[in-house]
């Protein structure tokens, strides 16, 4: 089947909605992405004819919510290229998933004196729970430096992987600039040195396939509402005998084994993982989102954006006095800019009245923008029902911009 996103665009009813009294031209999707009918139509049927709690009735009906539920757990490690389903953890979003790691495999394996290595283009959810972390454990943190174009300095970070170093957690993708880093090289160089590795995906699993056993890494993180499902669904990936090594997250039900006011024992893996009732819905939904992504592939995903990055990149380079900020040959279709003279939150309002999302201000990676230079920036990020003349919007939208402040 070839790409064709005039079809694509046809799945996500949103797209032909008005917005200020014009067609929508959204451009936000790497804070979350929008939904296609088919994921929408799975939650309503759910709960239309098939909703029930799961993993504790003895009824169909949560039997059958209960199948539901796990298929997708199978189809996420599908997704992802995990060996086992019962690597897949649910969680609400990729910042819980990091929060999960730092709160039991940190606490159990980090400890006074230790070093944890971020890198500077982490987003908040990617350095906050490690700083909390290296608090409580009297740990620290250690940064790897980006380049002027935005690129991981790795000779820097090479030099910060020490014996003290035990872990190296990461991002895929930058989601204030679009940077792609070398995930294979840098999980490789810290196996090497005995460093265990988390992979922040939250921005790379919208764009990209995902292949986690390839990647060597020990843990992956993702948020289902930026990959076309909705909020409330996350996934945390671990090595089964990692994951099996911890111990539990949230105490509550489902997540034991047997309670009594002596001691509690805990489920296996997962459900030592998934305590309380989870929202059952958005996990179904979320499956709905991988199966409708299957169905056009991955690779033609990202061939057909690569394109749109490459035709907006061209056309906003040239209006005068654009600055694109994040200029990696390896990026993902994201891109940052400043305009002279025009703060990127008055860029976003202008923007809005004519009926185009984007996204202004510090992107959540406050310690990214003061490397770059900027306290903000404007970001358009694309996704595979983005069309070129979505971009030529954009750019016409940004000249009007500059002519107010000119
Ligand atoms: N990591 C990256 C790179 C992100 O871009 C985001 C959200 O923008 C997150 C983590 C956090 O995702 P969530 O808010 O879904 O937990």
């Amino acid at each position: 089947m070839t790409f064709d996103v005039e079809t694509v665009r046809k799945d996500f009813p949103i797209l032909s909605t008005k917005m200020r009294g014009r067609d929508l031209v959204y451009l936000d999707s790497a804070a979350s992405s929008q939904k296609p009918e088919a994921v929408i139509s799975a939650i309503s049927d759910f709960y239309s004819a098939h909703y029930a709690n799961i993993h504790r009735g003895v009824y169909q009906l949560s039997a059958e919510a209960t199948q539901r539920y796990e298929d997708v757990r199978s189809l996420v490690a599908r997704f992802i290229g995990a060996p086992d389903p019962r690597e897949i953890i649910f969680v609400r979003n990729a910042t819980e998933a990091i929060n999960l790691v730092a709160r039991t495999w940190g606490e159990q394996q980090i400890g006074n004196g230790d070093e944890i290595v971020l890198t500077t283009m982490e987003h908040h959810a990617n350095i906050v729970p490690w700083q909390m972390l290296a608090e409580r454990q009297g740990a620290s943190i250690r940064v790897a430096a980006v380049t002027d174009d935005g690129v991981l300095d790795l000779e820097h970070l090479k030099r910060l992987l020490g014996p003290r170093t035990k872990l190296l957690a990461v991002t895929a993708v930058s989601n204030a600039l679009g940077t792609i880093n070398p995930i294979n090289t840098l999980t490789s160089l810290a196996r090497d040195r005995g460093i265990t590795t988390l992979v922040d995906g939250a921005q790379a699993a919208p764009h990209q396939s995902v292949d986690v056993k390839a990647l060597g890494c020990d843990f992956y993180v993702l948020s289902g509402h930026k990959v076309f499902g909705p909020s409330g669904a996350g996934v945390l990936y671990g090595r089964l005998p990692l994951l099996e090594s911890m111990p539990p997250f949230l105490g509550g039900g489902d997540m034991i084994e047997s309670v009594s006011f002596e001691g509690t024992t805990f489920a296996p893996v997962p459900q030592k993982f998934e305590a309380g009732t989870p929202d059952i819905a958005s996990v179904i939904g979320f499956g709905a989102a991988i199966e409708y992504l299957e169905a056009i592939g991955m690779d033609q995903i990202s061939a057909y954006e690569q394109t749109l990055l490459t035709y907006a990149t061209e056309r906003l380079l040239k209006i005068p006095g654009l600055r694109i900020i994040g200029t990696a040959k390896e990026k993902a279709a994201v891109i940052s800019f400043v305009l002279e003279d025009a703060h990127p939150h008055d860029i976003g309002t202008i923007l809005d009245g004519e009926g185009i999302a984007i996204r202004a201000g510090h992107h959540c990676a406050q310690p990214l923008m003061k490397r770059m230079g900027v306290p903000a920036t404007a970001r358009a990020s694309f996704s595979f029902y983005n069309t070129r003349d979505d971009v030529d919007s954009l750019v016409e939208a940004l000249r009007k911009t500059q002519e107010i402040f000119a």
